[in-house]
C-alpha cells in the first residue's frame, strides 16, 4: 500500500504526508467521498463505508441496486475514495494563514460485487459494529432480510494505492508568536 505512483503523490507540502497514519484514518472515518466519472461528466458523492484495517487494501460501500455511483463502480471502472477527520480550526493573525487542522486519505481502486450472502451479512455486521461499537446482529438489531440484501448492492474496492496527509499545530503566520502583536491567533479543537 502507499503511493505508487503519479496520482498519488503529494505535491503541496509533502512534509504533511503520514501514509503510516492511512489505515487508522480510514478506520475512524465516518463519511467517504466517492469520485468516479459516468462518461465525460465526474460526480463526487457521500457515502457511508466499512473498512477493516487488519485487511487495509479493501474498503466496502452499499446502496440501493439501481444508485448511479454502484451502478459505475460495479462495471469496473476507476473510483477515488477521500476521507477527511477535522481535528480543528486554526486562526491567525494575518488572513492568510487562516488553517483547518485535518489527517485524511485519499484512495484510488476499483470495485467489484460482492455477491455471496453470508459474505454480505459478514460485511454489514462488521460495519454496524464499526459504526456503533457493541451493537450485535440478534440482540440489539435484527439482520437485513433475504429481500433486502438482494435489493441492496454492496461493492468492495480493492484499494491500489492511498495517499494519507495531515496538519497539526497553531498558526504559522508571522504574527502568531507575538502575543503583543495585533489580532488573535490559536485553535479551536474539533472532536476528541
Ligand atoms: C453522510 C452520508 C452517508 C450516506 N451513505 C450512503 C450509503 O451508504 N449508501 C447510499 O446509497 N447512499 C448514501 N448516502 C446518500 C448518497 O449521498 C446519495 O444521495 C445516494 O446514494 C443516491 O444515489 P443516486 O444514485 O440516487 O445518486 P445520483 O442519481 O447519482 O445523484 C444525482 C444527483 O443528485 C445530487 N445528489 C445525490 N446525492 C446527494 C447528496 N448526498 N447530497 C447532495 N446532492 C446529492 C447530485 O447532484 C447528484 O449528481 C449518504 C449520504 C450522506 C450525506
Amino acid at each position: 500500500m502507499g503511493n505508487r505512483s503519479s496520482r498519488s503523490t503529494i505535491r503541496r507540502h509533502p512534509e504533511r504526508a503520514v501514509t503510516d497514519e492511512a489505515a487508522e484514518i480510514l478506520a475512524r472515518g465516518l463519511v467517504a467521498h466517492v469520485g468516479f466519472c459516468e462518461g465525460e461528466q465526474p460526480f463526487v458523492i457521500p457515502m457511508s463505508y466499512h473498512f477493516d484495517p487488519t485487511v487495509p487494501d479493501r474498503l466496502y460501500l452499499h446502496g440501493a441496486r439501481e444508485s448511479r455511483l454502484l451502478q459505475v463502480l460495479a462495471s469496473g471502472a476507476p473510483v477515488s475514495i477521500a476521507v477527511t477527520l477535522v481535528d480543528g480550526l486554526v486562526y491567525s493573525r494575518t488572513a492568510f494563514n487562516h488553517s483547518m487542522n485535518y489527517r485524511s486519505v485519499v484512495c484510488f481502486g476499483r470495485a467489484r460485487i460482492i455477491e455471496s450472502e453470508a459474505e454480505q451479512r459478514r460485511i454489514f455486521e462488521a460495519m454496524t459494529e464499526r459504526y456503533f461499537p457493541g451493537r450485535r446482529v440478534g440482540v440489539d438489531y435484527q439482520g437485513a432480510t433475504p429481500q433486502q440484501l438482494a435489493a441492496t448492492l454492496l461493492v468492495e474496492v480493492e484499494i491500489e494505492e492511498w495517499s494519507a496527509k495531515a496538519r497539526r499545530g497553531g498558526p504559522r503566520g508571522p504574527y502568531d508568536a507575538d502575543p503583543s502583536a495585533p489580532g488573535t491567533a490559536g485553535i479551536v479543537p474539533i472532536g476528541d
